[in-house]
């Protein structure tokens, strides 16, 4: 049994995820969660797929609220949304957000971080000289400006650049000029409150052999003084808590006593690890 017992990165049917939202909490609950998070995609005007329709958003709060009320004493739940950087609606009428980047613009629309490799493949090759570095220098000012300016709850999957450079082959990840560039883009993160996520999900899915963010940031992170959140951004019910045993040794191994999860009396609460 993991001890972090919670997640506030959990997608449903509302956006790209497989298990309605009812299931997810008893799933949860089942799990003996402490508490949990829904993180729906935020809508945006673009590349609907993914991402809750605007139309749908009144459905989600409701149906979130509903589950709040019939947890209520036993499993606190949150409402929260992914929000990407391009998305059309703010997260203040949520309770809680995670600031994500998962496009980059450009002349006649959105290369996808995360998205399909050939179509970021041709991005690189047009608009970054074929180089991997300036599209993960690109990816990286776009977050961490996002981060530094508007201050989110979490940062969602710090490199997530990692996932499609394991399938083109970008740059190497363990080269100094890539680690001294994120390095520079998580710093000015630590100056905020911001908690920087722990994601299983690449890991859950079979994409990644170790969570975002790599071992190096997170170690920095915690000489900086920062915090971490371990989740799982779970699209499944049965990815709920995957791999969360083995996030746990790795923070532990780096030096972490303690991690971030949504509370049972206040919005955030510790717990060691
Ligand atoms: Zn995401
Ligand atoms: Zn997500």
């Amino acid at each position: 049994m993991s001890l972090t017992l919670s997640s506030a990165h959990v997608h449903t049917t509302y956006c790209d995820g497989k298990t309605p939202a009812p299931e997810m909490a008893r799933r949860a609950y089942e799990l003996g969660f402490v508490s949990l998070g829904f993180s729906s995609h935020a809508p945006q005007d673009f590349d609907q797929r993914y991402c809750m329709l605007p139309e749908n958003e009144a459905a989600y709060r409701a149906e979130i609220s509903a589950l709040k009320a019939e947890y209520a004493g036993r499993m606190p739940i949150y409402m929260g949304l992914e929000r990407d950087y391009y998305a059309c609606v703010s997260a203040d009428a949520y309770d809680y957000y995670i600031a994500s980047v998962h496009y980059l613009k450009w002349a006649d629309g959105f290369a996808a971080i995360d998205g399909d490799a050939a179509s970021l493949g041709r991005y690189v090759r047009e608009r970054c000289g074929g180089d991997g570095l300036t599209l993960a220098q690109r990816y990286f000012d776009v977050l961490r400006d996002y981060v530094v300016n508007e201050k989110p709850d979490i940062i969602g999957h710090f490199d997530l650049i990692r996932i499609n450079n394991l399938r083109l082959g970008l740059y190497d990840e363990s080269a100094p000029a890539y680690r001294r560039m994120a390095l520079d883009a998580l710093r000015p993160m630590a100056e905020t409150s911001a908690l920087l996520e722990v994601n299983t999900g690449g890991v859950a899915r079979g994409y990644l052999s170790s969570p975002y963010p790599d071992a190096f940031l997170l170690k920095e992170w915690k000489a900086w003084g920062g915090k971490v959140t371990v989740t799982s951004d779970c699209h499944d019910m049965r990815l709920l808590d995957a791999c969360f045993d083995d996030a746990e040794e790795l923070l532990r191994s780096l030096g972490y006593q303690s991690a971030v999860r949504l509370g049972q009396k206040a919005l955030w609460e510790e717990y060691a690890l």
